[in-house]
Parts: C-alpha cells; structure tokens; sequence
C-alpha cells in the first residue's frame, strides 16, 4: 500500500499535518527540563480553550482508553455505584472499566439507538456517585446529549464522567458550562494528532471525590495533577508525541475552534446528504436530545451487502474508511470526517463510494 497516496477516513487515526510529523524527529530533550514545561504548559493551555474549562487539565501518555480507567480508577471504590450508559462500543468500554472498581448500575440502549433521559434520571434517582456517557459514540455515529445529563448529575449529585474521545476539538463542547466533572479525548482524533496521548481534565469536585485508600498508580490523577501544577509529568512522557501535539493544537488555534466545530459538521451534514441522493440509510435512531455525530457519519449496509464487503472496496481505490465493529460487524460502514480532513477529501470519497455501490 503506497501511504502517501492513501485516503484515511476514519474515525481515528486522522491524517497529521507534515509539519506535525516533522516535529516528532527533533531531537530528545530533557523532560525534566525547562525547555519541556514551556511545550507543557502551551499545550495545556490550548487543550483548556478546546475543552472550554479551567479545570484542571492533565496529559497522559497512553490512548483514551487509559484516562477513561483513569478517570474511574481513581474515583470509584468497591462499593460505589454507577450508572454506566451504554448506546455503542465505548459505552460498552466504560462499564466494563466501572465493573473492576465498583458498582455497575447499566443503562443500556441498542446500539445506534439514542438515550433515553427519563431512564437516566430514574437511575440516578436511585443514587449512585457517578454516571457514565460517551459523548460522541464512534462505533454507531450518534451524538449523546452531554449538556442535558450534565444537569442531571449536578441534580442527584453524581459526578458526570464523559468521554469526549471524539468529539472534543471537533464539536463544540462546553465541559464547565456542562458540569462535565471529568472529560476525556484522545490525540488521535479531532485535534489531528499521532495516536498515543490522552488529555483529561479534572473539576476540584471530582478531586475531592478521589477518597479511595488506594488509587491506580500509573493512572493515580493526584499525582498527574501534582506534577502539572509544577508544569511536569508525573514518570516519563512520551516526549517526540508531544512534539506532535503541540503542533497540531496550534493548527486548531489558527483555524479556531468556532469555524474547525462549523467545518466540520458542514463535512458530516454533506456525507448525509449524499448517502440521502444514494438512497443510503444512516444507522442512529434519533430522539430530540440526540445528533447524528459531526466526526464520524454512520450508515446501514444497503441491503444484501456487507458493510465489510464495501470498506475492502473502498481501500482498493486506495480510501480507507471503516466497517462496524462488534456486533455492528456487516451490519454498517463509518466514515470519519474528524480532524484537518478538507472538503475536497470528502468529496472524493463520497465520488469513490458512488462507485463502489452502484
Ligand atoms: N472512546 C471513543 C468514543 C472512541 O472512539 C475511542 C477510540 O476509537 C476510544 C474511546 C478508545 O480510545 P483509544 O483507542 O485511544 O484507547
């Protein structure tokens, strides 16, 4: 496969701009040097634009999958309980990650299929220290209503942990104004940099819920902030990833985050329109509290084809976009318009697809 001529569109790993590229063959420097707090604490800085917060913000070497056990790691002990709503694969993720350090309440919807807020509000009603929810849920293209559950955590006192994975630098996402008490992305998404990385940012509430005796240690968020706080990591970062991604969040800086939010849910509106013209159906169920997701459009497999059957066709013509995973498997294709991806790419694969379904 000749890389440089390859398409990727899907939901994660983006295309990384080159001088994103360049910037992880500098030199090494020393992470305990000044020359590393400065690229720390610029980074830090924008990614808190991004999130929309001043909670505090930590940067973890290791993909989302590691701050989202961070996040349940710390604040969740045996006997506490959480709702953990579930409509696709990483919601899915986030209950098995709740089920090995506490109490699992599930709240589980058919995939694809949109959250029902009645249901949340009565398992919250019941009492429970935290709930879960993905906000933009990759595996079935649907956009969760994060600002709504937000109130209805602050309302029974739960703590709202949510994975912004692939919606945070591509959505506008508000996580104070939300009550997001944790939110979690990963660098290989929406912000367009290489996998490897996860930011998180943590509200003082969240903090002062981290009563457990024993914290994850690589994972243990108090230490993550003790060492932010002096503009460090707690052990050793992965140096040449954050070269990476101080580049590729000075490109969400120049675009800024109001037109990269608009562009990109312009890509996904034109994908829909066109699977419309095609006579494709999308996959989500909407409610009206739900989206279709602004990063990754969703779709059934037209009837006697398998969505597998379509992404090998696609990656043929040299455009890599993705089937469903799990249980979705055959059932549905994705493709991901997230990160520096340009409506001309966009429209080649909608062009390139054409073909491959006619
Ligand atoms: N959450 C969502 C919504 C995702 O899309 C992904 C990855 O695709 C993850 C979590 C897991 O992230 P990672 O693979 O970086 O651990």
């Amino acid at each position: 496969m000749d890389l440089e001529d390859t398409l990727l569109m899907m939901p994660g790993p983006v295309p990384v701009a080159p001088k994103v590229l360049r910037a992880m063959s500098k030199p090494m420097i020393n992470h305990r040097g000044k020359e590393f707090s400065a690229m720390f604490d610029d980074c830090t800085a924008m990614l808190k634009e991004i999130f929309q917060t001043q909670n505090d913000l930590m940067i973890v070497s290791g993909s989302g999958t590691a701050s989202m056990e961070a996040a349940l790691g710390c604040t969740i002990d045996k006997d506490d309980k959480v709702v953990a709503i579930e409509n696709g694969k990483f919601g899915e993720r986030f209950k098995d990650i709740a089920t090995r350090y506490g109490q699992v309440v599930p709240l589980e919807f058919e995939w694809g299929q949109s959250v029902d807020l009645e249901l949340v509000e009565e398992k919250l009603s019941e009492g429970a220290k935290a709930v879960t929810m993905v906000h933009n849920e990759t595996s079935a293209g649907i956009r969760n209503p994060a600002e709504e559950v937000g109130k209805l955590a602050k309302k029974y006192d739960a703590l709202f942990i949510m994975d912004g994975v692939t919606s945070i630098g591509g959505d506008d996402v508000k996580v104070d104004e939300w009550g997001v008490d944790i939110a979690v992305v990963g660098s290989q998404k929406c912000v367009a940099a290489p996998p490897g990385l996860s930011m998180i940012s943590v509200s003082e509430r969240a903090f002062d819920a981290m009563t457990k005796e024993n914290l994850p240690y690589y994972l243990d968020l108090k230490a993550y902030k003790k060492s932010a706080d002096k503009s460090q990591t707690p052990y050793t970062p992965a140096v040449p990833l954050f070269f990476g991604l101080q580049e590729a969040l000075k490109i969400v800086m120049e675009e800024g985050m109001e037109a990269r939010a608009k562009r990109q849910a312009t890509g996904a509106a034109a994908i829909r329109a066109a699977m419309d013209a095609m006579g494709v159906e999308m996959f989500p169920q909407l409610n009206e509290v739900s989206g279709y997701s602004n990063t990754v459009s969703a779709m059934k497999a037209p009837e006697g084809v398998s969505g597998n059957d379509i992404k090998s066709a696609m990656m043929e013509k040299g455009i890599i976009i993705a089937g469903g995973q799990n249980r979705l498997s055959g059932q549905i294709f994705r493709i991901g318009s997230m990160g520096n991806v340009a409506p001309k790419d966009i429209m080649l694969t909608i062009q390139e697809l054409e073909l491959v379904l006619k």
